[in-house]
């Protein structure tokens, strides 16, 4: 069974290692594709940040820092105490020893000219990973957001910058995808998503990580995210079915700061603002992406609004706490998407 996963960073991180267990129960072996967020990647200190591929790479190598949640495990910070001696560098973005070791090895090998798909195949191959993960694009397109300017703040910062720095406190203007009109998808990427039998979105944040890639469309007069070109056309052509899990649950985005971003794009913070923005993969929508999606128990009124919307919904445990509980929203994913096999 071939499954690819679109995912963010933690969220996806913590949903895929749910996906790797419940696989078990399928016949024969799967073929589990992860393709990755690069919108929050980044240049620091001359170096290449791919904050959401190194999530997903570190947890399924079993190096990620579990406490702190992001990371590797084992850190220290003797390099970045040097950086900032210097004045180099973000003090309010630490970059620790190990995990500096991971990107410049990327940018080393992407100074030597090879494309960031080949760059993460051969830093992921150190630990041999049970996946495949693929960056959405090998083009550099990052989230920038434009605040109000207050008090000659920059009105234009990264992504990293208004999430870590201003801890998303300021209400964004808008989303920039920079890059984002002559990107591609990486090699790899539509022909993972084309032929899979099944498609699913990781419970990620749906505009800043999912929207990057697919594009999330803006509401009530607010500008939405621009995705990848070809990714949601390979996403309306999948052989598969594609099946969404809400990162929402109960109007809530439980960790982080992501329900500013659903409200910057206009959308309600809740399992069906997420699920209707995606929209119903059906001939006569132009752009919707799903066949179905899984809110919480939680949300369980959700599913009439949904259905009536075309989405097959079904009502599931969705907290990924531990890898148990994780297995079975991944089961309940794959539970739905094998109903809605044709
Ligand atoms: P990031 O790139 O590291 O910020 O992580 P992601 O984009 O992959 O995921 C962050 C989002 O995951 C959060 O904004 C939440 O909405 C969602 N999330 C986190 N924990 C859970 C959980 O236990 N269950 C569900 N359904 N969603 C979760
Ligand atoms: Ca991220």
């Amino acid at each position: 069974v071939k499954v690819t996963v679109l995912a963010g960073g933690v969220g996806g991180a913590k949903f895929v290692k749910g996906l790797l267990l419940a696989v078990n129960d399928l016949p024969g072996s799967a073929e589990i594709t992860v393709v990755a967020n690069t919108g929050d990647d980044m240049w620091l200190t001359g170096l290449r940040i791919c904050p959401d591929l190194d999530s997903i790479m570190y947890a399924l190598a079993g190096v990620n820092d579990v406490e702190r949640g992001w990371g590797r495990s084992d850190e220290s910070s003797r390099v970045s105490e040097e950086l900032s001696a210097f004045g180099v560098g973000w003090p309010w973005f630490t970059l620790q020893d190990r995990d500096l070791g991971t990107h410049i090895a990327r940018t080393s090998l992407l100074r030597e000219g090879f494309p960031l798909s080949e760059v993460t195949r051969r830093l992921a191959s150190r630990w041999s990973l049970p996946v495949t993960l693929l960056p959405a694009s090998d083009q550099e397109v990052e989230t920038w957001v434009e605040l109000p300017e207050v008090d000659g703040e920059p009105s234009l910062v990264h992504f990293e910058e208004w999430w870590v720095r201003l801890r998303a406190r300021v209400e964004p203007l808008r989303f920039l995808q920079r890059g984002v009109e002559s990107a591609l998808p990486a090699p790899g990427v539509v022909d993972a998503i084309q032929e899979a039998d099944l498609v699913l979105f990781a419970p990620s944040n749906p505009v800043v990580s999912i929207g990057t890639m697919t594009g999330f469309p803006g509401a009530h007069g607010r500008v939405g995210v621009s995705g990848i070109p070809g990714i949601a056309e390979a996403l309306r052509n999948a052989s598969g079915p594609v099946v969404g899990v809400s990162p929402i649950i109960s109007g809530a985005v439980i960790r982080g700061m992501g329900d500013v971003c659903l409200r910057a794009v206009g959308r309600p913070v809740s399992a069906v603002g997420v699920g209707s923005a995606y929209g119903a993969r059906r001939r006569d929508t132009a752009h919707g992406l799903l066949d179905g999606w899984l809110v919480d128990l939680a949300d369980a009124d959700a599913v009439p609004v949904l259905e009536g919307e075309g989405i097959a919904t079904v009502a599931a445990p969705l907290w990924l706490s531990d890898d148990t509980l994780a297995t079975g929203v991944a089961r309940a994913a794959l539970a739905l998407a094998e109903r809605l096999h044709p």
